[in-house]
């Protein structure tokens, strides 16, 4: 049988993991990027000796890279060099006071009796739930694909109604635990991540905090590109073929079925099935013919962005550790301002990265390599935010945030900066309204209610990726990877 070929629109984790399953099986695959590099958001640069992750900087659920390495025949402990960063982040409070999460119990209790007395044993509780969330939804909501309703709505679903706590809400859920709103804070920090707040997301994202604690927060030598450098090991391996610095323009469909696609430098290249990995949201808009599903699509709920600042210091600053983050009393006004007035708060929380204590190859010797990351809103429709402006007020709050632990030379030290707003998200990675998590993980945008990940008219197009189904994050774009190319063998070769 002649095998049929495959375009991919995209190399980003979820577009390379599926290519791979799909060469090993027997498929002709191209990847077309429009970047002149594969990885897409996990994405990094140098300048100078100094190394930069420009996206993720977190490895995150190593039970599902092991999992979807296993998937791709071999091990991801063999392939990525991995440590275990504990403690996973430094908290700082705006009184001051500071929490190490640690997988170290005896710490971590007598840190948390400090806080709160008789808080550890709310913490164990905490954990537990967390656990049954983590195991349930990865079995009955992450790894699995939903093509058709019935897949959702059965029977069986109906007790995840109570096992995973989907209508009680994440914050509220707390008080069961905690009394101290700073340890609260602690444990639903990681919501932003999914794209929500904790004041709206659903208590099942419990597995988050679970996850980091139980399974812990790795790093790989590196850098987290070392993840993308595995992949295309593989997908190089299993006979993939790459073309960099190939922007697709637009898909050409003929009634029912995707033909394949135009570039920008105006080929056209027929293909039997078409996979796009390109942010969902953007394909529609962007790419396909319009037909009210772009318009439907755009007024979904997106998850926030950031702006990242890039440093290269000629110093080493001590008394930043790998993971160090700021967060604020004024906790629930910083989601509003994000999230509802698509604003960067008053007072925000914030995270600093100095990967050089995790892989001293991070930076020179002597020196450092910091990331700071700001959350903002995602870019409104009317384009009224000044994001300039909005970049100024942030390096501030770093500044002064830093400041707070004795680091007031930073900018006497700084060889370079580069920034990143949510403008610089939307061009280099077709990210829509430049939200750095895509489609947000809310209620009504997760399992059978995220965008199908085959379209609905054009049978032979799929979508794969943070904004379809499973969601965003490194591990769930491999699984997004895997399902896609299952469905694909499963549908698509029978046509
Ligand atoms: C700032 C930030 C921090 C993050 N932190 C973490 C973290 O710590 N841990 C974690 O696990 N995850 C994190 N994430 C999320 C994670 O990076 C993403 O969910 C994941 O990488 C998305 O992969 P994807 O498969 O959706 O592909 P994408 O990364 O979206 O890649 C899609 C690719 O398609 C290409 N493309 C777009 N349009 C076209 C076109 N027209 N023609 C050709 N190519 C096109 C793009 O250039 C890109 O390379 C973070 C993301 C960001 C932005």
């Amino acid at each position: 049988m002649k095998s049929k070929s495959i375009i991919v629109i995209g190399a980003g984790i979820g577009g390379i993991a599926a290519a791979t399953h799909l060469a090993k099986r027997g498929m002709k695959v191209t990847i077309l990027e429009k970047n002149s590099h594969a990885g897409g958001r996990c994405d990094r640069f140098s300048q100078d000796g100094h190394h930069f992750d420009a996206g993720p900087t977190l490895l995150v659920m190593p039970l599902l890279y092991e999992a979807e390495f296993a998937a791709l025949g071999v091990s991801a402990r063999e392939m990525l060099d991995l440590q275990r960063v504990d403690p996973t982040y430094h908290l700082v409070f705006d009184d001051g006071s500071r929490l190490a999460l640690t997988s170290d119990m005896k710490s971590l209790q007598e840190q948390l009796e400090a806080f709160e007395p008789g808080s550890f044993p709310g913490l164990l509780r905490y954990m537990d739930e967390g656990h049954r969330h983590y195991h349930v939804g990865m079995e009955k909501l992450v790894n699995r694909d939903f093509r058709k309703a019935s897949d959702f709505f059965d029977l069986r679903n109906l007790s995840l109604a109570f096992r995973l706590k989907p209508l009680v809400n994440h914050y509220r859920n707390m008080s069961s635990y905690f009394a101290d709103p700073r340890l609260k804070a602690a444990f639903t920090f990681q919501d932003v991540y999914m794209g929500l707040s904790p004041f709206e997301a659903p208590a099942t994202f419990s597995m988050m905090p679970y996850t980091e604690l139980a399974h812990g927060v790795w790093y790989p030598k590196g850098g987290m590109y070392s993840i993308v450098e595995a992949l295309m090991q593989l997908a190089l391996h299993a006979g993939v073929e790459f073309e960099f610095d190939a922007s697709v323009e637009r898909i050409e469909v003929n009634r029912n079925k995707a033909q394949g696609v135009v570039l920008t430098d105006g080929r056209h290249i027929k293909c039997d099935t078409l996979l796009a990995n390109a942010d969902l949201p953007y394909v529609y808009k962007d790419l396909l013919p319009q037909d009210g599903q772009a318009e439907r699509l755009a007024r979904k709920r997106f998850s926030c962005s950031v702006v990242s600042f890039f440093w290269g210091v000629d110093k080493t600053y001590k008394e930043l550790n790998p993971h160090t983050l700021f967060l604020a009393d004024d906790y629930r006004d910083n989601f509003k301002s994000i999230i509802r007035d698509l604003d960067l708060p008053a007072n925000p929380c914030l995270y600093i990265h100095a990967p050089a204590r995790l892989d001293p190859s991070m930076a020179p010797e002597g020196q450092d390599t910091l990331i700071a990351i700001v959350p903002v809103g995602h870019m409104s429709e009317n384009g009224e935010q000044d994001w300039a402006q909005i970049r100024d007020r942030a390096r501030q709050h770093v500044l002064r945030r830093l400041a707070t632990l004795g680091i007031t030379d930073l900018e006497a030290h700084l060889k370079f900066e580069v920034n990143y707003s949510p403008l610089s998200w939307r061009k280099r990675y077709n990210l829509m309204k430049g939200s750095t998590h895509g489609l947000c993980h809310n209620l009504t945008q997760l399992a059978y209610f995220r965008p199908r990940n085959r379209h609905s008219r054009y049978h032979n197009l799929y979508f794969v990726g943070a904004s379809t189904h499973p969601g965003t994050g490194i591990p769930t774009a491999l699984v997004s990877g895997r399902l896609a190319a299952e469905r694909i063998m499963d549908e698509a070769i029978c046509d």
